[in-house]
């Protein structure tokens, strides 16, 4: 006889395809979650798991933070969604997103990163007229057309064109151009190659959707230069830097300021809200200021997401709070502890991260680009996560995949998980 999850599988797998409502939520097991609170997920059959999977960023504070659902709560109160005019919640995203975020004069907020990023790649295409966009092998930018392409490619398939999805015209891939992250020469070369031609650079200031690959602030203040010379945009998108390395972001932390820059994950603590920003003479081109590039969405703005990022953004700029200190702390804890427990068993791992974000790379020697992690040993990583999340530490059991603290992780949290690690990684020595 079928079990009761048994059931609800069969459920999902007959009205949701696959069971699932996004590809990469089907990892084998566990299979579906009944609470999520703190730093703690239940799974269908009442076993708890330490969650540092953390909705791909999404959660920053940790799950169900009682202060972000008693913002959302007061704001259902009052009111619900409008669409017509603006509202003092809208008003105030926006005047804390200013006062964050250093290149933010202005901005808009969407329903999820991928809108961010696509308004910030129509918008530098509208103001310098140009066709073409760049972007970096490895980085993820959501999944519209124009930066699907080139995301964790296999060795084989990077640097080739390697579309995200069936279904996008050629014509859409070829319009956006691949560099390498950290290596300006790579850069320079296209701008070689299309004169006047390069709408806009886009990258993740530190790449994390393929783990984390960290920035030369060389090669970034490169990038600022190259795109002023050569009359482009320079995108951060910060979807997942942004909030969770700092108030500001990464901008904040590097110093360069970008034209334009998307956020959102970390952004509401797991309520459906992003956002795109940057000078207001660029923002002024939208729409609703009466230019020409089309400002739309019905949810745009709605007061749940608006309660929720000013309670968020309220709560890591607190400093009796300390969040960034906090999740800086104990993901350095998490970064030491697998340092010392992969060169105490002699495993080949470069363990790294930034701030809250741990990862361990099965690999030695210097990891400076895309082409570095391609020396990365997939099965290993994958495994260690897998068995990871089997002993009860949620880690997104594929390559690259990284892990994040939250605020709600406790030091008796990252005691357990290194505990567990040193169990796992025995298991791994050959
Ligand atoms: N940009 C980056 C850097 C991301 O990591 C993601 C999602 O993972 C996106 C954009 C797209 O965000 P969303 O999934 O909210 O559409």
């Amino acid at each position: 006889m079928a079990t009761a999850t048994e059931d609800l599988l069969t459920q999902a797998r007959t009205f949701i395809p696959g069971g699932v409502n996004s590809a990469t939520r089907s990892i084998g097991s566990p299979t579906g979650f009944r609470t999520a609170k703190g730093s703690r997920l239940v799974d269908f059959d009442g076993r708890e798991y330490v969650d540092y999977h953390a909705a791909f960023g999404a959660i920053l504070l940790g799950h169900s933070d009682d202060r972000v659902n008693e913002a959302v709560t007061r704001s259902l109160g009052d009111l619900d969604l409008v669409g017509l005019g603006v509202t003092e919640l809208e008003i105030e995203v926006a005047r804390l997103t200013a006062e964050l975020i250093p290149s933010v004069e202005m901005s808009i907020t969407t329903m999820s990163g991928t809108e961010a990023t696509m308004q910030a790649v129509r918008l530098s295409r509208a103001v310098t007229g140009r066709k073409y966009l760049l972007k970096f092998q490895g980085c993820f930018h959501g999944w519209h057309d124009a930066v699907a392409r080139n995301v964790a490619s296999s060795a084989e398939k990077a640097y080739t064109r390697d579309p995200l999805s069936a279904g996008i015209l050629d014509d859409a891939l070829d319009s956006t151009l691949v560099a390498e992250f950290n290596d300006l020469d790579s850069v320079k070369e296209l701008f070689a190659a299309y004169p006047d031609q390069i709408a806009a650079v886009i990258l993740e200031p530190v790449p994390h959707n393929v783990g984390a690959l960290l920035p030369d602030q060389a090669f970034l203040e490169g990038l600022r230069e190259l795109t002023t010379a050569e009359g482009s945009l320079l995108i951060f998108d910060e979807v997942i830097t942004g909030f969770r390395h700092a108030p500001g972001g990464y901008q904040e932390l590097c110093g360069i300021t970008p034209d334009l820059t998307s956020y959102g994950k970390a952004m509401g603590n797991g309520f459906p809200v992003a956002g795109m920003g940057g000078r207001a003479d660029l923002m002024s081109r939208f729409s609703s200021a009466g230019g020409d590039v089309v400002l739309a969405g019905t949810f745009n703005g709605n007061p749940v997401s608006m309660a929720a990022a000013i309670e968020t953004m309220s709560v890591i700029t607190d400093p009796d709070v300390g969040f960034h200190a906090h999740t800086a702390r104990l993901g350095q804890r998490m970064r030491d502890g697998l340092t010392e427990i992969t060169e105490r068993r002699g495993i080949t791992a470069t363990v790294t991260g930034l701030g809250s974000v741990f990862i361990c790379y099965f690999m030695d020697g210097e990891i400076k680009g895309y082409r570095d992690l391609l020396r990365n040993d997939d099965t290993a990583y994958a495994t260690f996560h897998r068995r990871m999340t089997d002993a009860g530490f949620v880690m997104y059991p594929m390559t690259l995949k990284r892990n994040h603290v939250s605020g709600a992780h406790t030091d008796d949290d990252i005691d357990r998980t290194l505990e567990a690690a040193d169990t796992v990684l025995a298991g791994m020595q050959r």
